[in-house]
């Protein structure tokens, strides 16, 4: 059984760790957006080429299942994954942590739809005239938030062609954090709001423990819906399983 395994995330690093172990023939593919993907040692890495290359890729490579283990806001892979899937008959799962919307502080937040929505959010809050704005969003959608006059924003690696802007710091700095750490952040650094995407899981979880302790707002940019009709599981365990009931007698 040939299987590939969409990652680029946490989960999706154990989870090849885990297939490796049990013998399965798998190939890792990474997009390779950052350094520390390209460098991560995945067997491939880049685009396939939308859901035609994806496809082909399938049949090409005789790939018998496909994980999707790509982070919550990868919707585009997601969706072409869905789409290649069904077309040549591939069985997938994908592997999604939980989201942060189970927390019992979730109701507290403000949650919205996208990063303009958010931006307008905050903007209407006051937030970023009574102190600095922490964006924990990743590089991609910083523009959305261009507007908002003081910010700090918390990255894994600069954008490319970034630009200073008056009344922003970036901090290019790579989790996790743990809890005392962001206490100490968000109490020097003035952080009057948070923004985070409902990325879930523990390992980004101790900014917003912290930002309750706090009593700081939390602005929640909700997850894109994924594709219907496709197996979901929460945990690595459950794709091993998942897969092996799939494996050929
Ligand atoms: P995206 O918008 O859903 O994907 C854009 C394109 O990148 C896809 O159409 C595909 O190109 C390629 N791609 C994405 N994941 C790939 C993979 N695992 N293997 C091969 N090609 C892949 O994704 P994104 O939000 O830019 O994220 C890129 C990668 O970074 C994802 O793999 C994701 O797991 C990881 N990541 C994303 C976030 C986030 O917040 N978005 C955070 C942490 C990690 P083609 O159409 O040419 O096939």
């Amino acid at each position: 059984m040939r299987v590939l395994l969409l990652g680029g995330t946490t989960e999706g690093r154990e989870l090849m760790g885990l297939l490796v172990l049990a013998g399965t023939d798998v190939v890792e593919s990474v997009a390779g957006r950052t350094a520390q993907a390209r460098t991560s040692g995945a067997d491939r890495v880049g685009g396939f080429g939308g859901v035609e290359g994806l496809s082909s890729y399938l049949r090409a490579n005789n790939i018998d299942a496909v994980v999707d283990a790509t982070h919550p806001f990868a919707a585009t892979m997601t969706a072409h994954a869905a789409r290649a899937c069904t077309a040549t008959g591939t069985p997938l799962v994908r592997l999604s942590r939980p989201s942060w919307a189970e927390r019992s502080d979730a109701g507290g937040w403000t949650w919205v739809p996208d990063h303009r929505a958010t931006a307008a959010a905050v903007a209407e809050s006051g937030a970023s005239e009574r102190g600095r704005v922490l964006l924990t969003v990743g590089r991609q959608p910083l523009d959305a938030y261009r507007t908002l006059p003081h910010v700090l924003a918390r990255v894994a690696e600069v954008p490319d062609g970034w630009l200073d802007r008056p009344g922003w710091e970036l901090r290019v700095q790579r989790g996790p954090f743990d809890l005392d750490s962001e206490l100490t952040m968000l109490r020097t650094e003035r952080i009057s709001a948070l923004v985070s995407k409902d990325s879930g899981g523990r390992a980004a979880a101790a900014k917003l423990d912290a930002a309750a302790r706090l009593g700081i707002a939390v602005f929640m940019v909700a997850r894109p819906a994924p594709p219907r009709g496709i197996d979901e599981v929460a945990t690595t365990a459950a794709v091993v399983e998942w897969l092996k009931a799939r494996r050929p007698a």
